[in-house]
């Protein structure tokens, strides 16, 4: 299981700067997540012995909640671990369980550490079903068990949870993510924000008003894409002028390649985005 998990060490850097848009949510998680994990002590007594610093981020899949979660651990120095709840589910009786302690222990032993929990809304899925199996009970009892633990410790541990599916949450887990997030698609700016973060290795346009010039272009053509679909957008303009310039007998021995407004347009016009 823990062959599956992604972990980032605290010294890979995802920043900030890597999320175009999201001011607020960038802002909050801030707030919510460098405090407690630079100073658990400052936690551990009086009123917030009782709280949980479980946050949730919801939203439309590919808006940057995987990549905030990261950016905002690096920034304060944690660790970061992924897990996706597809992967703790096995075949074999009480493996689940085995992974489910599996996780906590090592998200304790890389603290500070923050443990990202995809598609959360598949642990709840479970309990709703009328005939929950009973491995699966288990897992999910051994699961909050564990959190709890972590709660009642702050020991270093954060839980962000991430779903595409928030109205299927039920009581349990919302009660133990007190501050919900809203991971929004992006507007005009962001996009054209996310569009220069993404291309910052490429040269685009000739000038760098050329450059705002096109990026804003695309961001105006592109209402309720995601950061996700931008970056496969990107993908397939920059390979639209590398087969320009492969073409191109003029063009053949550059090394750099400048992305034009007609690579985006073709890209646009292809379709498969
Ligand atoms: P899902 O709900 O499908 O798990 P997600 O909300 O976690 O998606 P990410 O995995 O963070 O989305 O985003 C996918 C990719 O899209 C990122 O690796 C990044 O390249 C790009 N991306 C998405 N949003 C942004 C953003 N706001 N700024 C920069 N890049 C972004």
């Amino acid at each position: 299981i823990l062959k599956e998990c992604f972990i980032f060490p605290s010294d890979i850097k995802t920043n900030f700067s890597s999320i175009g848009g999201l001011k607020k949510t960038k802002v909050i998680m801030n707030e919510l997540i460098t405090l407690p994990l630079k100073r658990p002590e400052l936690f551990k007594t009086g009123i917030l012995k009782e709280t949980t610093t479980g946050i949730l981020l919801f939203g439309p899949p590919g808006t940057g909640k995987t990549l905030t979660a990261r950016a905002v651990a690096s920034q304060c120095g944690a660790n970061f671990l992924n897990i996706q709840m597809s992967n703790i589910q096995s075949k074999w009786v009480g493996e689940n369980e085995k992974n489910v302690k599996a996780i906590f222990s090592l998200a304790r032993k890389l603290a500070p550490c923050v443990l990202f929990i995809d598609e959360i809304d598949a642990l709840l899925q479970t309990r709703k079903g009328e005939f929950t199996p009973h491995y699966m009970v288990n897992t999910l009892n051994e699961f909050m068990q564990e959190w709890d633990g972590l709660n009642s410790q702050n020991d270093g541990v954060i839980v962000i949870g991430a779903t595409n599916r928030p109205f299927d949450l039920d009581e349990a887990v919302l009660r133990r993510l007190p501050r919900r997030i809203f991971v929004s698609l992006p507007d005009a700016e962001s996009r054209s924000e996310i569009l220069d973060i993404l291309l910052k290795e490429e040269t685009v346009g000739y000038s760098k008003e050329e450059r705002k010039e096109i990026l804003d272009y695309v961001a105006g053509k592109t209402n309720q894409w995601s950061g996700s679909d931008l970056k496969n957008l990107c993908i397939a303009t920059v390979m639209n002028a590398i087969k320009q310039q492969i073409i191109d007998p003029g063009k053949q021995n550059e090394v750099c390649r400048t992305i034009e407004k007609q690579h985006f347009d073709m890209a646009f016009e292809s379709g498969d985005i």
